[in-house]
């Protein structure tokens, strides 16, 4: 499958700096494609890999309710194949896309995060936290990212490459295994949400990110079950996207990291807005909510000094409320700095302000908390110190 190289991956901010030249040129530089892997391959790819093994077909369908049923890709687990043949058929489909580097833990182990290495060496992060009623995954769709933010650590990586949807739907079967084996603190629960908000832009890998969107909430034996409506895709705007995704009719929630109120500011903060300006924006994001009936999240990190005075918080009420009322919750977030980055994060008084003015404009808002932060919990920055 040629799950890379989209032409999606061409959308990087306009005004091309000298950045954003190299991001592409390293982007064009084909490294090779990570093995093909069972969640790679579509029904009829798995069954001519399977006879080309000499494994007839029902065989194929025992395999999935493995991955997807079970998490399992050990050969020792699949007890309905013939002994002889499972090593070859674990080796064949299951190869292994994701090789555990470090992990970290943070909040009496409910929080962890784990840097993995994939075939070409890159290094990618997924964090999973955990809550009394839900257990969320935070997963990366890019090996970097070239949309160029730059308060945030993935942007200063620039994109190596996109991730296949096989590395992609790896970070949730681990996830999810260790969930229920009981491997996170708390004992044996579920995997009950998946954020696309770890390293990389969704929009820019659009065919692998909706390919493991369909395996993430599909029933087993199809996908993991978990419902589409406790998936929630990230962008820093892509309009495209957000229009294609909205055609696709599947329940997932959208989040758009909007960041600031308007164009001058936005322009600054989110290079993209200079291709994707904030009207077009927010004009995709509420034809997603009317065309999923799903509130829209709106992402906004609070630099302190920067977006976070009273005024943004009123030029963003009423932004968002010449929509209409309830279609959007914003989830302002207090900027987690990076290593030599000029901003900071927001003071708490700010913070309280620019949450109030929202509310009292009828807008839900609640202030994100900060899982992890002493992990360095933030968007790609464990694997900006590793390089
Ligand atoms: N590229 C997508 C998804 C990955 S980033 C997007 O931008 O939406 C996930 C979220 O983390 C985004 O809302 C992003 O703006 C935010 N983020 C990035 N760096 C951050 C930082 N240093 N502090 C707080 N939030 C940050
Ligand atoms: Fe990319 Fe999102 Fe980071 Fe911007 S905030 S650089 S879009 S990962």
């Amino acid at each position: 499958m040629t799950d890379h190289d989209l032409p999606e991956t061409g959308i990087t901010p306009g005004g091309t700096s000298g950045a954003f030249r190299d991001v592409l040129s390293k982007d064009h530089a084909r490294r090779g494609k990570p093995p093909a892997h069972f969640a790679d391959m579509d029904e009829q790819e798995r069954i001519a890999r399977a006879a080309e093994l000499g494994l007839p077909k029902f065989r194929v369908r025992q395999l999935a309710n493995h991955y997807y049923g079970h998490c399992d890709v050990n050969a020792a687990e699949f007890t309905d194949f013939p002994a002889a043949r499972r090593e070859e058929a674990a080796a064949a489909f299951f190869p292994e896309l994701i090789h555990e580097v470090t992990r970290q833990v943070a909040d009496e182990g409910m929080t962890v995060k784990t840097l993995w290495r994939l075939f070409d060496g890159s290094l990618i992060e997924s964090v999973l936290m955990r809550y009394p009623n839900r257990t969320t995954l935070c997963i990366s769709s890019q090996v970097g990212c070239g949309m160029g933010c730059p308060f945030c650590a993935t942007g200063q990586l620039g994109l190596t490459r996109n991730m296949s949807a096989g590395e992609i739907v790896e970070q949730v079967r681990v996830a999810a295994r260790a969930m229920r084996d009981g491997e996170v603190a708390g004992g044996p629960g579920r995997l009950s949400n998946v954020v696309f908000m770890g390293m990389g832009e969704p929009m820019g890998n659009y065919r692998s990110v909706l390919s493991a969107v369909r395996q993430i909430s599909a029933m087993p034996p199809e996908g993991f079950g978990i419902s589409a409506r406790n998936i929630t895709v990230s962008t820093v705007g892509v309009v495209p996207g957000i229009r294609r995704l909205a055609e696709e009719g599947i329940p997932v929630r959208l989040a758009v990291s909007l960041h600031a109120p308007n164009d001058e500011l936005r322009d600054e903060l989110v290079p993209m807005n200079r291709r994707f300006d904030t009207t077009q924006v927010l004009d995709a994001a509420h034809d997603y909510f009317l065309a999923s009936k799903r509130r829209v999240s709106i992402e906004y990190a609070l630099m302190r000094g920067i977006n976070d005075q009273a005024e943004h918080a009123r030029q963003l009420a009423r932004r968002l409320n010449h929509y209409g009322d309830n279609w959007a919750h914003v989830n302002p977030i207090p900027l987690n700095p990076i290593e030599g980055s000029r901003w900071t994060a927001s003071d708490p008084e700010d913070e309280r302000r620019f949450l109030e003015i929202l509310h009292a404009a009828g807008i839900t808002a609640t202030l994100r908390d900060t899982r992890g932060q002493d992990i360095d919990g933030a968007c790609g920055q464990l694997a900006a110190k590793e390089r």
